[in-house]
């Protein structure tokens, strides 16, 4: 399938990115490498991507205005986070080219969306159903069976919005405590680990996946990424597809990650371990940074490339990649980690560290692993 009636940019032309984070920071900075000037939307004064673009529109996303005026500066307009309000997409969709396509985020704002798209395609995910109140989470326990994670339908990130529910927990005070009307019951998975695919889609319809990445976290957060995923290259390549069979089926354009969980094979079972699909960012991703410094072409320029309608690069990896994020006071340390053998500092101007704040990152690069 192919994206049809797509202009394809040219040096010089404009790129609106809403959202002013270190994704679209990095965004803007491999836009520009390419010779494109990039306009930032956010509407925080403070946005870390202001500084690396000339152009700048602070408004609240809920400005219909500062929304027409953005638009009209720019060529074509993309995100660098999911939760973009419905109406501001529409505003923008009616004035120019917004990639990815606002549909996608309807299926990813929705844990519970996103599951049903992902299983109508065939691919595993945790089982899985909704809950809406407390009788629908008991309703939700005897399908699904305990352990089981309880995540907020909508604008959950880095395990806010999710609770884990035990046997003999107190429902009505987990569904008190989680606050919302809408939320999904999954399996608890007992993983082996978790892996990604950044994978970008260009308005051809081509794919390209990057290397699987195995992926750390702690408190929920991503802490360290590390390529290659310690994964069969069959198990990879599975996870490659099941990545491509998500972007073709959204007829996506630009870059986005899938999460997976490894399942073990059961005891006594012949097959090898399985992959469930956990999350889909429509966005470029954390566990994709490793691939500025650690690969001939990074996640942002690949994602730039797709909404610009030029072809994708095809990505060479330089060797064995870890890339450490710096959360909250693990900054103080970047002094550290300029003098660390191989390693590149990216940090983002955030200001003060705050406990959970992703605030730079750090690959380091073995060229002699493949
Ligand atoms: P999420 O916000 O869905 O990406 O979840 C954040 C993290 O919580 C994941 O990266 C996992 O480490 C853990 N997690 C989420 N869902 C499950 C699950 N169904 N079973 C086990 N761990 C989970």
């Amino acid at each position: 399938m192919t994206v049809s009636n797509q202009a394809r940019l040219k040096p010089g032309d404009s790129i609106g990115i809403l959202g002013g984070g270190q994704l679209g920071r990095m965004l803007a900075m491999a836009a520009s490498r390419l010779g494109f000037r990039c306009q930032v939307f956010s509407p925080d004064p403070d946005a870390p991507a202001f500084d690396v673009v000339q152009n700048a529109t602070c408004a609240e996303y809920a400005d219909v205005e500062a929304l027409e005026l953005f638009a009209n500066d720019v060529d074509v307009i993309t995100y660098e986070f999911e939760n973009v309000p419905a109406a501001a997409a529409m505003v923008l969709a009616a004035r120019r080219p917004v990639l990815p396509e606002y549909k996608v985020l309807e299926t990813t704002q929705d844990r519970l969306a996103e599951k049903d798209f992902v299983t109508r395609l065939g691919i595993g995910t945790a089982a899985y159903a909704d809950a809406s109140s407390v009788d629908g989470l008991r309703a939700a326990i005897a399908r699904v069976g305990l352990p089981a994670v309880i995540k907020t339908r909508r604008f959950g990130y880095d395990g806010k919005g999710q609770a884990i529910i035990r046997d003999g927990d107190d429902l009505q005070r987990v569904w008190i405590d989680l606050a919302t009307r809408s939320a999904i019951l999954e399996a608890f998975i007992p993983f082996e680990r978790e892996i990604s695919v950044i994978a970008a889609r260009g308005a051809d319809g081509h794919v390209e996946c990057f290397d699987v990445t195995e992926n750390k976290h702690g408190d929920h957060i991503l802490k360290v990424s590390r390529v290659p995923a310690a994964i069969s290259d069959e198990l990879a390549a599975q996870a490659r597809g099941i990545a491509e069979t998500i972007a073709n089926a959204m007829n996506y354009v630009g870059v986005l990650a899938v999460e997976m969980f490894v399942v073990p094979s059961t005891q006594g079972s012949t097959s090898g371990p399985t992959l469930l699909v956990n999350e889909i960012a429509p966005r470029v991703h954390n566990s994709g940074h490793w691939t500025l410094d650690g690969a001939s072409i990074s996640q942002f320029e690949q994602h730039i490339r797709a909404i610009a309608g030029w072809p994708l690069g095809k990505p060479v990896r330089h060797g064995a990649v870890t890339m450490t994020n710096l959360i909250g006071n693990d900054v103080l340390a970047y002094e550290q980690w300029l003098t660390a053998p191989g390693a590149t500092v990216h940090l983002y101007r955030k200001g003060a560290p705050r406990s959970g704040r992703k605030m730079g990152h750090v690959t380091q690069v073995t060229p002699d692993r493949k």
